[in-house]
């Protein structure tokens, strides 16, 4: 008997069937309306997550001294860090302890670490990786419509429009079911438009591809919609009726002719001018953003540039057209929307709002008063680790911290300056490796909850096998810290409980899902949160009407100098999810470990040959690894994928003011051949 089930990686969600109770085996579920049947290589692989000899089954704890693990019981491990969060609460008061989270957690532990937050701990401090994701685009996508749904439409609506613009997007290598959509698309005449710093697999399938200097997609949207408004293309009928804010705007891209965007940009004006007629021209256009134009200081301001142009044409809301954001991790939908985030409460309600606090209250049983208030951002609060004023207690779940985090090396800092710290996880990762406790848990097909995918789709991951003996559910280690804290509230350890639970909590909030049910997911393959498609005709604000806001391009926060002369840019490659803690570890999976991509005009300065080794230094940090030699990357950029220990060594930390981003996709690097100075 099959297990209808989705992947245990990205944010597609696909659909896939597993047999068997202690190995599972994948199989096509084609059925399922999102993939069809269809799965990358590491959805074919993920049985591979299970059997390995890594896997931990029992609580351990650190000596500080001797750096030596120990294997304890559970009630003993749980005692230990109760007594830790006591002691930093006694020290710091209840913003002593830190939680943080993941975008890969599933909404019922998503929801449940946050009221563990909340309520058992009263504690600010909580936020999650989902931060470093996607949290520019949903900034601007609140800002903008009022209302943040990666995609307001099924992902198929792809194949529907005349002109997809993919900035910041390798769509082919980080989701590659997806692809056919593109495909599908250009099969019907439609044209396909690229912008990225690199020539990826997804530029093949693309019509025209732009390849900016990494940090200025923003002044290419502005520059667009400049020659939008000489064209005379854009909907004032549709900008009167549905928008506010189109005069400031349209002022503001005047001073942004092809040629000043060729400066600034490194596209030639040529180029410029050829999109622009594109998309003067075409009755549809839908924009769909990543992780390429969001990572960035200007993150939320480079989606706002791009909103504005889809605006402009009096796109959003028709069918086949529009924005929207692709958003990466399994769970980054609904990982945002239910409360692990510092200013939010269930149903992505925020936290400052008297309303949304006396209704979450209400579903808890506590005093709104009670309620922390809004705590810092995922870099912030990281950052804080250990100082006087930051917290001296962390509990993690669903995070490698330490891979994934920009400037890596500081922050392991701060992590080991903390008293305490706690890692829920189902193998050593390098963030488990430093923490003081480390809890095994259940994953992906030994359990059961839902997840929200790109296109605000819930679906449910069912329990296929039976779990090791040893380990726990994270949300019966929440609910074991709840109750040795003496929590009044109810942890329930049942996903469903759980979900019913969150659906009371999120009714009447932007994101609600009072009326989703298991079974209704079940018989209906997902169900969309808030309606299959939005915007049709009204947008999330109280006049019903989307705002156009004035951006301006400012650049990168960190360019080239004389002493750090290239741009540095990181990325994914097909066989790794993330951090690669599951993936890395996958036998089926080809691990060639991290490489730094160049152009032949840089490595031919450096004198290097592929395979040979590179040091990449920043002002943070430095790494090594062998050289890829490919024409497909600018000459003044390289690349380097950050599934490894040491990218984000190199990665700036400098934040977008509205989202709290930090700025994975840019910042000034040197290059040194090893051994040759
Ligand atoms: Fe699908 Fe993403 Fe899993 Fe690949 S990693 S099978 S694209 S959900």
């Amino acid at each position: 008997m099959a297990t209808e089930t989705h992947c245990p990686y990205c944010s597609l969600q696909c659909g896939m069937r597993l047999t068997g109770r202690r190995a599972p085996e994948v199989s096509a579920w084609e059925e399922f309306p999102v993939n069809q049947g269809a799965l990358c290589r590491k959805g074919w692989a993920a049985a591979g997550l299970y059997g390995g000899r890594e896997r931990l089954t029992s609580p351990l704890v650190r000596d500080r001294e001797t750096g030596e693990w120990s294997a304890v019981t559970w009630d003993d491990a749980l005692d230990r860090v109760v007594a830790g969060i006591r002691a930093a609460q006694a020290a710091k008061g209840p913003d002593g302890v830190a939680v943080f989270g993941g975008g890969g957690l599933t909404n019922e532990k998503a929801y449940a670490l946050g009221k563990l937050a909340r309520v058992a701990l009263g504690t600010s401090q909580i936020d999650y990786n989902g931060r470093w994701c996607m949290s520019s685009a949903a900034s601007a996508g609140i800002r903008a419509f009022g209302l943040d749904r990666g995609l307001p439409f099924p992902l198929a609506d792809v194949e529907e429009t005349d002109v997809l613009v993919l900035v910041g997007s390798n769509l082919a290598e980080t989701m590659p079911p997806a692809a056919r959509h593109l495909d599908r698309l250009r099969a019907r005449g439609g044209r396909v438009v690229v912008i990225d710093p690199r020539r990826t697999p997804t530029a093949d399938r693309a019509d025209l591809v732009l390849q900016p200097v990494p940090g200025t997609d923003l002044a290419l949207a502005l520059g667009l919609l400049h020659l939008l408004v000489a064209a005379g293309a854009v909907d004032e009928g549709y900008l009167a009726a549905r928008t506010t804010g189109w005069a400031a705007v349209k002022e503001s891209v005047a001073p942004w002719w092809p040629e000043r965007v060729e400066r600034v940009t490194g596209i030639e004006a040529s180029q410029v001018r050829e999109l622009a007629e594109v998309l003067a021209g075409s009755p549809r256009v839908m924009v769909l953003t990543a992780r390429g134009a969001e990572q960035h200081s200007t993150g939320s301001d480079t989606v706002l540039a791009w909103i504005n142009l889809v605006l402009a044409l009096g796109m959003v809301g028709k069918r086949g057209a529009g924005y929207g954001c692709l958003t990466g991790q399994g769970n980054g939908q609904g990982g945002r929307e239910h409360g692990q985030k510092a200013d939010q409460l269930p149903g992505y309600r925020r936290i400052d709002d008297p309303a949304a606090r006396a209704h979450v209250a209400g579903v808890w049983g506590v005093d709104p008063d009670s309620l922390p208030g809004p705590g810092r951002s995922a870099y912030e609060l990281l950052d804080a680790c250990g100082a006087d004023d930051g917290p001296s207690a962390m509990l993690v779940l669903g995070s490698n911290i330490v891979v994934s985090a920009p400037n890596a090396t500081r922050v392991t800092e701060r992590l080991e300056a903390l008293d305490l710290l706690v890692v829920c996880d189902v193998v050593m990762s390098e963030t488990a490796a430093i923490a003081d406790v480390v809890l095994p848990v259940t994953q992906w097909a030994e359990e059961t909850g839902t997840m929200t995918n790109l296109e605000g789709r819930v679906v449910l991951r069912q329990k296929a096998i039976t779990p090791p003996s040893g380990v726990r559910s994270d949300l019966e280690v929440i609910a074991g810290i709840a109750e040795r804290l003496g929590s009044t509230a109810t942890f329930a350890t049942d996903p469903e409980e759980v979900f019913a639970e969150l659906g009371r909590a999120s009714a009447g909030g932007p994101a609600d899902y009072s009326t989703i049910t298991y079974d209704r997911i079940r018989d209906e393959g997902g169900v969309f949160w808030g309606g299959e498609r939005l915007f049709a005709s009204s947008f999330a604000h109280p006049d019903g009407r989307a705002r156009m806001l004035t951006v301006e391009h400012r650049g990168a926060a960190e360019v080239p100098d004389d002493d750090y002369p290239v741009h540095l840019t990181t990325g994914r490659v097909l066989a790794q999810y993330q951090s690669g803690a599951q993936t890395r570890r996958v036998r089926d999976l080809p691990d060639g470990g991290p490489f730094v991509e160049l152009h032949p005009l840089l490595a031919g300065r450096l004198g290097l040959a592929t395979g040979e080794a590179v040091q990449v230094s920043t002002r943070r940090g430095t790494m090594t690894a062998p050289a890829r030699v490919v024409t497909t990357i600018r000459p003044d950029t390289v690349f380097v994928p950050f599934h490894w220990v040491g990218a984000n060594r190199l990665t700036n930390d400098a934040l977008d003011p509205a989202s709290r981003m930090p700025e994975f996709k840019v910042c000034a690097a040197r290059l040194a051949a090893v051994g040759r100075g």
